[in-house]
């Protein structure tokens, strides 16, 4: 069990080395496909209204709130389940006073603990939790990795996300009107051969900590054991609002999110702490990646994963979200090429249309995390 908590921190530890990669701009190079007055530049960023779809707030203090004002963001703070975060109660607290301070910019996703699943009252407590949170303005649910990989039922088997035990929730949170947020599993990277992995930050980190690296775990489950779970229970949940963070955990191929997209119409993604895997790709074969994120406008949600912690500088923090934002937006929004330390690669801008960054950063969450209203 430890190591799975230690392999679950690869996500802290690949947002970590993201945020030290301050992308450096190189000279500006012309779109190739999109006519300049189609796309966004550098200059419009802080004045066109975005949406960071994942964030954690996980420390008072302004410095957050502040720095998503002077870039034009909103936020969606999600409340997790995770050791390493302060307890859900905390995170709780921190998100009310938060959202009570600035509304307009600060928004909020709770969530619930799984332990004692399976015993008599968990389910009523859970859905009680959810809806008291949903009526004091949480706008999602959020389910976390330890379904799948670390919670285990009363007879030792680990919870998967399609166990029955957890359909009345689902089903609670479809009736609320809110979403569902789930994180599932790990970047496929965890579970290959370290010369098929596909960011150097992924091929160091476990090569150098072997016991973290699923790969030499086959006992756990597998990557397409977790992917065929969630498919599985969006399935059985046709209503719900599903978004899959972090690409649904299919960042490695668009057709791959593609196809889990058309399969389920009522499914999204976030592009949480997985914008270099999409970078890799776009290396590759920019019209692919630009063609995916053209023809799935409606479906993809601006994230980053960026974490404020109790420990952080605030002015440091600013200079660094302010950073990821600017990279990301380098990417999605204009045409210059930048250099992306983690893939090892110089990387041009898709430079997509205006009105597709409009809906990828600020339309597409607005309608998605709208204020619930509920469907009885
Ligand atoms: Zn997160």
């Amino acid at each position: 069990m430890s190591r799975v908590i230690r392999c679950m921190m690869m996500s802290a530890v690949a947002l970590a080395a993201a945020l030290s990669v301050a992308a450096t701009p190189l000279p500006q190079q012309a779109a190739g496909t999109a006519a300049a007055s189609d796309s966004y530049s550098m200059a419009d960023f802080a004045r066109v209204r975005k949406y960071d779809a994942h964030v954690h707030a996980n420390a008072p203090g302004t410095a957050f709130l502040e720095q998503a004002r002077a870039d034009g963001f909103e936020l969606l703070s999600i409340n997790v389940d995770y050791p390493d975060f302060p307890s859900v109660a905390r995170q709780h607290e921190l998100a009310l006073a938060f959202a009570a301070k600035d509304p307009v910019h600060f928004h909020w996703a709770t969530t619930f603990s799984m332990k004692g699943f399976g015993t008599p009252g968990w389910t009523e407590r859970v859905n009680a939790g959810v809806a008291r949170d949903v009526a004091k303005g949480a706008l999602a649910v959020k389910i976390w990795k330890n379904v799948g990989l670390v919670e285990k039922d009363a007879k030792g088997k680990l919870i998967m996300l399609d166990d029955p035990g957890l359909a009345p929730v689902a089903e609670k949170i479809r009736s609320l009107g809110v979403a569902l947020i789930d994180h599932q599993g790990e970047p496929r990277n965890c579970w290959l051969p370290l010369d098929q992995m596909t960011t150097d930050n992924d091929r160091e980190y476990f090569s150098k900590h072997p016991e973290y690296y699923m790969y030499l775990h086959p006992d756990m489950p597998g990557y397409e054991d977790l992917m065929a779970a969630r498919d599985r229970f969006v399935a059985k949940h046709p209503k719900l609002r599903f978004v899959g963070a972090h690409l649904a955990s299919l960042e490695y191929d668009v057709d791959r999110i593609a196809a889990f997209l058309d399969r389920f119409p009522n499914a999204t993604v976030d592009m949480a702490a997985r914008m270099s895997q999409v970078q890799y790709q776009s290396v590759r074969d920019r019209e692919k990646v630009r063609n995916f994120f053209i023809r799935y406008q409606d479906r993809v949600l601006y994230g980053t994963d960026l974490t404020f912690t109790a420990d952080a500088d605030p002015a440091q923090f600013r200079r660094e979200a302010h950073a990821v934002w600017g990279s990301d937006w380098r990417y999605l929004a204009t045409g210059e090429t930048q250099r992306v330390d983690m893939i090892h690669a110089d990387v041009a801008g898709l430079a997509l249309p205006r009105a597709v960054i409009d809906k990828i950063y600020y339309a597409n969450a607005r309608r998605v995390f709208a204020v619930p209203r509920p469907a009885g």
